[in-house]
């Protein structure tokens, strides 16, 4: 039955959503919680830390969005923007944990008010600050800051312009649009833009991005080799570069071009929504999948994509009003194949690893001594190192595969071959540690032996490669280790808090 919607419920909704803010502001939480975002309304939303405040909307007139700061109150949280902020190794460790006066958010009022489209989205999102040690990890990502958000991007190859090093940046929205202009796909007969709009341009059906036209140079590729190595920070992976240590990423930005201030995940700056957006160039508050977890408010659900059970499932959540790069490719060029391997994003690819998973056609990992390029010492010191490890193992063999095309399939357009060793050891050791360090140079001869298959097939003349991530990862301080939950007690706020800070009230009321 349908419940008459009283205004009281309203009026103390709202001031429980005040409450709780107020509660996460607090001082008491200033080492853990770096700033809190809500919306006030439509297109309106408030930013706020223990230092002030910022309230801003969104005009969405023109199709492409735009935003206007309509108070400040103390020190606006998000005052710094710059996405070059903390670009470079050395200066990254030596201002390690940055406070929020030493932190940028690029992007954030795109960033927060895209998350907040989604219906799925909570009453307000708290940021962990850069400091914060959760889950027992030395590396962290998920909020706003800059080096939390902060991916690679080199491409090279057909297409694409030798620029070299850069000091430019980039966004994961970006990336699907890049790819699809890569390939020269056919512009979407029904696309819509950022603001939901129609948008003649739009290369996917649902475009929030944009190509990144400065690095193509105007032709097109037959092949697009994609290398996501999940979570790998960028300043790292630079620095393995400049070491002599990642020989083969070297060698895509000799003949290319990397940005050295990286590509700028969306909020949040997660796993699953974050690879959803650089496969589709729909942002987490508008392609269905918001976050790693969350609530449905409607059915009471609270998907959790990355438990065993429904991480090969994922999919299910993408919304219909957005369409993957694999599935644009196959809109353009009926017939033609596509890889997703160890890719959450799949739909539309004619290959996909979770595929087999779903299917049980297949996804058994090798053993370990098998697996080439998994460092001894990471592996001694580290049983998920040796896991992921194996998961990388196969991931590169199906694409492998589908480059020797094992299943009597063309040559690959588009090859998407997902890694995930950089993330659980950028977890583990933190990305300034060891682990992160040989996660690097093991993802690295990975892609060796992938462009060694394109080699053999005979078409890397004709093929464009990119290296990204789906987010960064920032080094914690285990010091600043205590959890929030027990400082929120206090307020008598009926909430749910899931995915690290996604705070849903009065839903559940469970805690
Ligand atoms: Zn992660």
């Amino acid at each position: 039955m349908h419940q008459e919607h009283r205004p009281t419920d309203h009026a103390e909704r709202r001031d429980h959503v005040e409450q709780l803010e107020a509660a996460l502001v607090d001082s008491a939480l200033a080492d853990r919680v770096e700033l809190v975002a809500r919306p006030l309304g439509q297109d309106t939303y408030r930013i706020a830390s223990v230092e002030g405040a910022v309230e801003f909307d969104r005009i969405t007139e023109t199709g492409m969005p735009e935003y206007r700061v309509l108070s400040v109150s103390g020190r606006n949280p998000v005052e710094h923007q710059d996405a070059a902020h903390l670009s470079g190794h050395a200066i990254e460790r030596e201002r390690a944990h940055p406070d929020r006066t030493d932190n940028a958010y690029p992007h954030a009022y795109d960033s927060v008010a895209q998350f907040f489209d989604s219906p799925a989205a909570p009453d307000l999102i708290a940021a962990h600050t850069a400091a914060h040690f959760t889950d027992g990890h030395l590396g962290q990502h998920g909020s706003l800051g800059v080096v939390q958000a902060r991916a690679p991007f080199i491409a090279s190859g057909a297409g694409v312009r030798p620029l070299g090093i850069v000091d430019r940046s980039t966004r994961v929205v970006n990336v699907a649009p890049t790819i699809a202009a890569l390939l020269g796909l056919d512009v979407h007969p029904d696309g819509i833009g950022p603001t939901g709009e129609r948008r003649a341009d739009a290369l996917l059906r649902r475009q929030d991005g944009d190509p990144e036209r400065d690095v193509l140079d105007g032709s097109t590729a037959d092949h697009v080799v994609v290398v996501l190595m999940d979570g790998c920070n960028a300043n790292l992976l630079h620095d393995a570069v400049e070491a002599g240590e990642a020989p083969n990423v070297a060698s895509l930005i000799a003949d290319g071009v990397a940005y050295r201030n990286g590509s700028i995940a969306s909020l949040p700056t997660a796993t699953l929504a974050n690879h959803t957006t650089a496969a589709t160039g729909a942002h987490p508050g508008h392609s269905g999948v918001l976050h790693n977890a969350w609530i449905d408010r409607v059915s009471g659900g609270a998907p959790d994509l990355l438990a065993m059970d429904q991480m090969f499932w994922a999919m299910q959540y993408l919304s219909g009003e957005v369409e993957s790069i694999f599935a644009a490719l196959e809109r353009s060029r009926p017939g033609s194949f596509s890889s997703a391997t160890f890719e959450f994003c799949d739909t539309g690819a004619s290959f996909s690893s979770f595929g087999l998973v779903r299917d049980r056609t297949g996804g058994a990992l090798p053993e370990l001594d098998t697996v080439e390029g998994a460092d001894p010492d990471a592996v001694a010191a580290s049983a998920a190192y040796g896991f992921m490890s194996r998961v990388d193992h196969l991931s590169l063999t199906h694409t492998i595969e589908c480059w020797e095309q094992a299943h009597g399939n063309p040559l690959p357009a588009l090859s998407w071959c997902g890694l995930a060793v950089t993330d659980e050891a950028g977890h583990e050791s933190g990305p300034h540690g060891e682990l992160a360090r040989a996660a690097v140079r093991d993802s690295d001869v990975r892609l060796g032996r992938l462009l060694e298959a394109v080699d053999r097939a005979g078409v890397r003349d004709r093929t464009a490669v990119l290296v990204i991530a789906d987010h960064g990862m920032e080094q914690t301080n285990p010091e600043v280790d205590r959890d929030w939950s027990e400082d929120l007690s206090g307020t008598d706020v009926p909430h749910r808090e899931v995915g690290g800070g996604l705070f849903y009230v009065g839903v559940g009321a469970t805690g």
